[in-house]
């Protein structure tokens, strides 16, 4: 699954057709009259957590690329083709494997910008409420949680984690609070920072533990394990993480 930083990314390829008209539409979305896009011009592009949505006149095509989505640019790849979208001058853009689905509403009476982590409007005093109001909620889980943090994905929690040396299975009530508040702060650095790791095309580095073999501190080997509710597998160190209050079995 995709974090809310390529999201975003990808949002920065496509602005560039702002104000282009669509000429054809193909695949096998079927959610909505597909055909309805045409002659429509894209006015803006905008994402919100891991959703990433095109916006046309009274109208909003919304892609979520779930665990296994992609895209590709003015040019196409082999696999199953859920959305084609084909403007004029040539520019084409085509999603595979995502859910698609159009929003007639205003987007301001859908979506919460306050808890998309990238957005001018993120407010973090609220994130904070909410992570108090959830004591008996594991952090791993609660980072994941896209009312609370749209946009973390399982990459960005592992390391936000090991940066402020929480172990993924502390409860939040055992948390101090200003532990909490640290990484409901350092969730927007550590997005934008995702950000620029993938517009230089993922150098090594980057990732201090997902995806990775040992602890780059202390050399052990990191836990790999399905951690909470979410069931995602974590990556972190048992040394240099402390588990916050006793975890019941
Ligand atoms: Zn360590």
């Amino acid at each position: 699954m995709p974090e809310g930083p390529s999201i975003v990314f990808l949002r920065e390829k496509v602005m560039p057709f702002i104000s282009r008209k669509v000429v054809a539409v193909d695949g096998d979305a079927h959610k909505f009259d597909k055909e309805l896009l045409i002659n429509c011009p894209l006015l803006n592009v905008m994402t919100y957590g891991k959703e990433f949505l095109l916006c046309f006149p009274d109208m909003t095509v919304r892609i979520h690329f779930q665990l296994f989505g992609s895209y590709t640019i003015n040019e196409r790849k082999k696999g199953k083709l859920r959305l084609g979208l084909y403007f004029n001058g040539d520019q084409e853009l085509n999603f595979y494997s995502c859910d698609v689905s159009l929003l007639t509403a205003p987007l301001n009476t859908i979506y919460d910008w306050s808890v998309e982590v990238m957005h001018e409007d993120w407010n973090p005093a609220n994130a904070l409420k909410k992570l108090q109001a959830k004591p008996k909620v594991m952090i791993a889980d609660a980072l994941l949680d896209q009312s609370i943090f749209a946009g973390v994905g399982n990459t960005i929690k592992d390391e936000l984690l090991y940066d402020a040396k929480v172990h993924p299975e502390s409860l939040i009530e055992n948390i101090p609070k200003a532990m909490l508040k640290e990484l409901t702060d350092d969730c927007v650095a550590k997005s934008f920072q995702y950000l620029d790791w993938e517009k230089a095309d993922r150098p090594k580095g980057f990732l201090m533990v997902h995806r990775q073999k040992e602890c780059p501190v202390d050399h052990k080997f990191l836990t790999v394990k399905e951690v909470g509710k979410a069931k995602r597998k974590s990556y972190f160190c048992d040394i240099c993480q402390k588990l916050y209050g006793s975890i019941k079995k």
